[in-house]
């Protein structure tokens, strides 16, 4: 038996006899490591064949095969069970172990292949051959390797708490790269598979190169580690800091007779929660977080999370209300005082305020939805709702909101996340019933973060809105209290779950006269006080001009900005000194405004071939579009240009299958298509259209740039075309017409089946213009082109529908 560490015997290669004859060794199975020769290591020893093999060996040769299993678990492995290289060791010393195992000092000696298991009882004997390590003479390059490794490792044991400063004086002193690799393989901490496979590696230098792979990788992880270990000492030293300085100062506050005031605080805070009158689960919540704060350190980040949570909860109304003043006369004077006009609007109102008195609950259900163009009074009236009702006001936009947690507030794990847009705002109204304005519903978009409106529509729903649910805020919120009302400029966008639940009150455009008395009664007063004149005076005639010529819109807005921009003009004048005028004339518009901006009466000097005026809707109430056709010699392509959307498109195609199936109706018949290109534009080109109404005035323009008859300047058209040239009906009616009414047109050409429609056009506006009703092409045209002189229907004459629109009007409103 050897004694101890015989250090002196090293390098074990030349100690090692260089035979390499196959013989038999008891062999010693390793669970889970592998023992590199010319490593020292302590085996722990429990199986009984395996401490019999150890006796045998002690008595015998002192030599033992070690082999490591495959498969850790196995308890009696067999040949196929252990790896086919293992390791030749010399037994030191053998120590029992108070737990009954045994422990043994083995020193690896050299590589060994099994070849077979001679015996397996009592204890394995394995026939084994030694595998030599190729002792070269050195070379540059193996000098270089080894260097490289060395200093690898050396970079290894200083960053390692695992290695001591032993290894690496070892690894210094190994002078040849096999045993440096077998040292170093040793020290790292490497899987059984990856020290298999360099035990397996009998080639000393290719093993060196593994060796320096993994050393590589290795450092690479320990300079991470270290990094981040230095960056968490730092921090921790800093909290450590702070908080011994903050105990210091609290010590001095309290030797000073000072009050601390992180417990000054935490005592407000909590006076406000019992004084908030909070729902119980709700002040079960806030006392909690209370809490927590008053156990951390007031700077510490994670406290002004909770405190900012717990100010939104003290912050928004649970208990504050207004009480409802339901006097219907009351709110009648409110409303007729704020408000010009809008008579269905506040007929509505009232019998909605009528019925709330009665039967207060059979209200609750209904979300009333005001939906026009800007400008035509729907905010202003929402207002006067609370007013009368004697609520609070408060109003959000919606516009462009795609994401759910706008409406619903960020998880407070978010960094500065906050509640929605609707606690937001009841925050603000700082009352439980307030009128609540939601605009621009139709706006809500939808997109992969999640649907804001069906978030919406729990917000909405009286259903579910008595305990709404907001990420941030994780307790139930009671919306029952509010009265809800939404706006929209068309209804068209709005999802069909929330449209459903939404009472539709219209607003419509305004009437010149409309425009006018609202003018004069509302928008006037208020611009001269903001801007503290006193004497100054804007006549009708005046008030005319600026619509007609500085303004084009469905509501007041853009007038009423006008306004103020004289007001603020003429206040300048004053403040110089200066002597200003007391009234505004019309001639002195272009003085302070500029030269009109539209050219109301006539789009164009005079009638174009080939330009046909068409009537669009559009958010911003109805318009006039330009159709401009020109015909060029070429080979029969259709160019549509204009942002046109794709049923634009294809009603230009269906205008054109027209006008070629139609050739000898319209007198067109020796045109051969295919020697010309056709080039249809609208105006303008910047704005994306869409929509299959403009398929008439398509066709109108179309016609006229073949026959090169002019279209009358002064009519306007809308309907769709089908390939045979009947005219279908189209929507948006009632802002159609107003549209050409505010552009001055005189003739309105429309399809048959609108005619109902007209019932929604205001009487005065009916009065000024003159109404065609088509059901075909071949009617349009002897209005939209009267010069033209051959105009022949396919049956004949053509069969206009010529109506006079005072003598219609009058019957139509009977027949209603
Ligand atoms: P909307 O909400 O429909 O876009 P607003 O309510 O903001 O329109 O109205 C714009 C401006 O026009 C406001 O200053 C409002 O006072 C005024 N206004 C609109 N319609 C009327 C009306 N019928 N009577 C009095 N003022 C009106």
């Amino acid at each position: 038996m050897v004694d101890d560490w015989d250090l002196e015997s090293f390098p074990p290669d030349l100690v090692v006899e260089q035979s390499a004859e196959a013989k038999e060794l008891p062999l010693l199975p390793l669970r889970d490591m592998v023992l590199f020769p010319h490593v020292a290591a302590p085996l722990y020893v429990g199986r009984d064949r395996s401490l019999r093999a150890v006796e045998a060996a002690t008595g015998g040769s002192q030599r033992l095969a070690i082999f490591t299993q495959r498969d850790p678990e196995v308890e009696l492995p067999s040949v196929d069970e252990l790896f086919d290289v293992g390791t030749e060791a010399l037994i030191g010393r053998v120590w029992r172990m108070p737990d009954q195992t045994t422990s043994v000092a083995v020193q690896g000696r050299r590589r060994l292949r099994l070849l077979k298991v001679v015996q397996t009882e009592p204890y394995i004997v394995g026939r084994v051959l030694p595998l030599l390590d190729t002792v070269e003479e050195p070379s540059i390059s193996s000098e270089a390797l080894m260097r490289a490794v060395l200093t690898l490792f050396e970079k290894v044991v200083r960053l390692s708490r695992n290695i001591s400063d032993d290894a690496y004086v070892m690894a210094m002193n190994a002078n040849h790269p096999g045993w440096l690799s077998d040292l170093v393989a040793s020290n790292l901490n490497l899987e059984v598979l990856e020290q298999q496979e360099l035990l397996e590696t009998v080639d000393p230098l290719l093993r060196l190169e593994k060796i320096s792979v993994l050393l590589a990788k290795e450092l690479d992880v320990l300079e991470m580690e270290s990094r981040i270990h230095s960056q968490v000492q730092q921090a921790v030293d800093k909290s450590q800091r702070e908080f011994f300085l903050r105990e210091q100062m609290r010590v001095i506050q309290t030797e000073l007779g000072e009050a601390d005031p992180g417990a000054q605080e935490i005592a407000e805070l909590q006076a406000r929660i019992e004084e908030a009158h909070m729902p119980e689960e709700v002040q079960e919540r806030a006392e909690k977080e209370l809490t927590r704060l008053a156990t951390m350190p007031s700077i510490a980040p994670e406290a002004s999370v909770i405190r900012t949570y717990i100010d939104w909860l003290l912050d928004l109304p649970w208990a504050e209300s207004t009480e409802d003043n339901l006097d219907v006369r009351h709110a009648e004077q409110v409303l007729k005082k704020n408000h010009y006009g809008l008579e269905k609007a506040k007929e509505r109102i009232l019998e909605y305020i009528a019925v709330r008195k009665l039967a207060p609950e059979s209200m609750r259900s209904t979300i009333l939805c005001f939906v026009g163009p800007p400008g035509t009074g729907k905010t202003t009236l929402g207002k006067s709702i609370a007013e009368a009702l004697g609520r609070s006001f408060v109003r959000v936009s919606l516009g462009g909101i795609r994401d759910e947690a706008e409406i619903r507030g960020h998880r407070r794990t978010y960094v500065g996340a906050l509640p929605g847009r609707i606690l937001q705002t009841m925050r603000r109204a700082a009352t439980i019933n307030p009128v609540f304005m939601l605009d621009e519903i139709d706006k809500v978009g939808t997109d992969f973060r999640g649907d804001p409106s069906a978030a919406l529509l729990e917000a909405l729903d009286p259903e579910q809105n008595s305990s709404f649910s907001d990420h941030y805020l994780e307790v139930a919120y009671d919306l029952s209290k509010v009265l809800f009302i939404t706006t929209a400029n068309i209804l068209e966008p709005i999802p069909p779950a929330l449209r459903d639940r939404l009472e539709v009150i219209d607003f419509p455009s305004y009437t010149e006269e409309e425009k006018i008395e609202i003018a004069k009664r509302f928008l006037v007063p208020r611009q001269l006080e903001q801007h503290g004149l006193k004497q100054l005076s804007f006549p009708k005639t005046t008030l005319q001009h600026m619509i007609r010529d500085y303004t084009y819109e469905a509501g007041v807005r853009n007038l009423e900005r006008e306004i103020a921009n004289i007001c603020r003009k003429i206040a300048r004048v004053i403040a110089e000194g200066k002597p200003a005028p007391r009234h505004i004339l019309v001639r002195s518009l272009s003085k302070y405004l500029g030269p009109p901006r539209f050219l109301y009466g006539q789009l164009e000097e005079t009638d174009q071939v080939g330009l046909a005026t068409g009537l669009s809707w559009t958010e911003a109430g109805g318009d006039t579009i330009a159709v401009e056709v020109s015909i060029v010699p070429g080979k029969g392509s259709l160019l549509l240009t204009g942002q046109l959307g794709d049923v634009m498109q294809e009603s230009a195609q269906a205008a054109l299958s027209y006008t070629r199936a139609h050739q000898r109706e319209i007198g067109i018949e020796r045109l051969d298509f295919d020697k010309v290109d056709i080039h249809i534009h609208v105006p303008e080109g910047g704005i994306p259209k869409d929509g299959p109404s403009a398929g008439v005035t398509m066709a109108s323009a179309l016609v006229s740039a073949l026959t090169h008859n002019p279209v009358a300047r002064d009519v306007a058209m809308t309907g769709e075309i089908t390939l045979r040239g009947r005219i279908l009906p189209v929507g948006g009616l009632r802002e159609k017409v107003m549209a050409a009414y505010r552009a001055g047109l005189k003739t309105v050409i429309l399809p048959v089946k609108n005619k109902s429609d007209l019932a929604e056009v205001p009487r005065k506006v009916k009065r000024k213009l003159h109404f065609v009703f088509v059901e075909q092409m071949d009617e349009v045209l002897p209005v939209a082109l009267p010069s033209r002189d051959k105009v022949k229907g396919p049956r004949g004459a053509p069969r206009t529908k010529n109506v006079r629109s005072e003598d219609n009007h009058d019957q139509q409103t009977e027949a209603q």
